[in-house]
């Protein structure tokens, strides 16, 4: 009761303070205070949120854009191709939203690519179009802006997505095994590096199972080829420090000892991850595009993709994907590969759907990109 009163005399207090300021300030600052309460939603109820508060009559044409942006930012990382149920929200609304946003401000990375994501996830590629060459005059360098327009510039409407024209992409794997664990030795056998390359052929798919690249078996260093090596890349083999990517990857880039990394392949290090609850039974696994010079860090225990296909997972990440989420998902959900708990929507489920159009169009600009940049196909 007491809190009760306390919140009338709060409100008193700011309708009050509302009444006394100007009409623009008013509206600002119910956008702003607005905002800030969404945010404290718990992520998947902002969706809803933010498409009533731009949806509300009345207001301003700065602070409906406001709201926009707002359900952009979390609309940007859910699809109706990321679960096998469909979405509890009606993603027609946010494409009308979303739409008169862009319009309003057409060169708004966050709200034109949330939009252009929703319509190739729609395989409405002409829709899509216009909205990334808009961002492309602003944003030349945003890798998915020119994914997302190569894409549809060669793919037609209703179509799923297809491997780009000529013989699919081959990447050699060069596998190196960080860990000093005997376990993990046991495991990380040069056969079952083959095999993880067969598990990555089967896996890195697209929902319908079309493969968007190919992996051979290159090459593999043995923990005992490596662990006298002067890079300092094999620190990362058994760090109890917080993982810090962009040291490891200044420690990769630096390396010149092609046992440790071979520079015309994707190098996928086996390691033992380590976090302070669970000590080296952390399975935490890492994949970093690296400036199309990618590599993966698996832990040892995710071989023979044994936990949330770890293997597509972080290669995904290696081909430029980030995380998303599938509200409401539990550990047995069916999921998209890049579905991550980290996204707080709900679990990562099980990462056992392919990947969208939207996530096959960034994987396919990057493949190129990468091939290129490894001195492949020469
Ligand atoms: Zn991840």
């Amino acid at each position: 009761m007491k809190s009760r009163n306390h919140a009338r005399f709060f409100l008193f207090a700011l309708m009050s303070v509302v009444f006394c300021a100007s009409v623009r300030f008013q509206l600002l600052v119910a956008a702003d205070a607005a905002t800030a309460a969404i945010e404290k939603m718990p992520r998947p109820q902002r969706l809803d949120a933010y498409t009533k508060a731009a949806n509300a009559s009345g207001l301003s044409a700065a602070d409906r854009q406001v709201f926009i942006q707002g359900l952009a930012r979390h609309a940007k990382d859910v699809s109706p191709q990321y679960q096998n149920t469909p979405l509890p929200w009606n993603t027609a609304t946010w494409m009308s939203l979303l739409r008169r946003g862009w319009e309003a401000a057409p060169t708004d990375a966050g709200i034109g690519l949330a939009l252009a994501r929703l319509h190739i996830d729609a395989r409405q590629y002409s829709a899509a179009l216009p909205i990334v060459t808009a961002l492309d005059k602003v944003h030349p360098d945003n890798h998915e802006v020119n994914a997302f327009q190569v894409f549809c510039q060669t793919t037609k409407d209703g179509a799923a997505v297809a491997p780009p024209a000529g013989p699919l992409k081959v990447f050699p794997l060069h596998f190196v095994v960080l860990t000093k664990n005997p376990a993990a030795h046991r495991v990380a056998t040069r056969e079952q590096c083959r095999k993880e390359c067969d598990i990555l052929n089967a896996t890195f798919r697209t929902r319908e199972g079309k493969e968007l690249a190919r992996f051979v078996f290159k090459g593999f260093s043995s923990y005992d080829d490596i662990k006298d090596s002067a890079s300092a890349l094999i620190r990362s083999g058994d760090a109890t420090a917080p993982f810090d990517t962009d040291a490891v990857a200044r420690d990769f880039n630096a390396c010149k000892d092609r046992k440790v990394r071979d520079p015309e392949a994707i190098n996928v290090y086996v390691f033992d991850s380590y976090n302070p609850q669970a000590k080296f039974g952390d399975l935490t696994s890492h994949g970093k595009r690296n400036s199309n010079r990618p590599y993966v860090l698996l832990d040892w225990e995710r071989l023979d993709n044994k936990v949330q296909n770890a293997e597509a997972h972080e290669m995904g990440h290696a081909f430029g994907l980030e995380h998303v989420g599938v509200p409401g998902a539990v550990g047995k959900t069916s999921s998209n590969i890049m579905t991550s708990a980290s996204e707080n929507f709900g679990s990562g489920g099980l990462r056992d759907l392919g990947f969208s159009e939207a996530q096959a169009a960034v994987i396919l600009f990057h493949a190129q990109r990468t091939y290129e940049r490894l001195g492949l196909g020469k």
